[in-house]
């Protein structure tokens, strides 16, 4: 699907097959799913805008760089909060912006329960995570959330995309790429993403 880079990296294959599994503990889980947002990160900020900003080493001046521009990094809670720390260690100077969404029982349409979004400018690179893109009812919402504030370039970097929901992304933000570490086979009828690892959040906080 174009606009969807599924990373193929033998070392993200390993941290996601650790996380699939059941009996791996809830604070393993949490490690790993930090390193893998790392190099899912990585791979999906390659194209960053830099500039070119002269370095004083210890004996002369040299080339150097920097980012060019602002970056935010927008967690959709609560198992986004599992990706945050991995990417701020990658690129630690990000600010970090928080959206809470739960489901209307009737509706069953994503309701926005708590936003706190730092002001960034214009050409900010805004990062959207949440390890799970499952009926994409969430992300879709969230990043339609995100673009009346202030539009940024968004990008969506996820774990784990069921079909279902990286065609409703795309439909809905076909300017908002995506990265994962796997396209899974189907949702469930409870909603899940099958085979998955379960719920994201659950296994990240303990909560099962
Ligand atoms: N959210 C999860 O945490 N897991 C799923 O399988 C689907 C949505």
């Amino acid at each position: 699907m174009t606009g969807v880079t599924v990373v193929d990296h033998p070392l993200v294959a390993r941290h996601l097959s650790v996380l699939r599994d059941r009996t791996t503990p809830s604070g393993d889980f949490r490690r790993r799913l930090s390193d893998v947002s790392m190099l899912l990160l990585y791979e999906a900020l390659g194209d960053l805008p830099q500039r070119a900003d002269a370095v004083e080493t210890p004996l002369e001046t040299t080339d150097g760089m920097r980012l060019a521009t602002e970056i935010v990094v927008i967690a959709i809670l609560r198992a986004g909060l599992g990706m945050t720390d991995g990417a701020l260690r990658l690129v630690p100077e990000a600010r970090v912006g928080h959206l809470g969404l739960y489901r209307d029982e009737d509706s069953l349409q994503p309701v926005g329960y708590y936003e706190s979004i730092p002001d960034y400018a214009e050409d900010a690179e805004v990062i959207v995570v949440d390890p799970m893109l499952a009926t994409g009812g969430s992300a879709v919402h969230a990043l339609g959330r995100i673009k009346r504030r202030c539009a940024g370039r968004l990008r969506f970097v996820c774990l784990v995309a069921a079909p279902e929901g990286l065609a409703a992304v795309r439909s809905a933000h076909p300017d908002v790429p995506v990265w994962c570490a796997s396209v899974d086979r189907e949702l469930d009828d409870r909603g899940y993403i099958r085979p998955g690892l379960g719920d994201a959040g659950d296994r990240v906080f303990g909560t099962e």
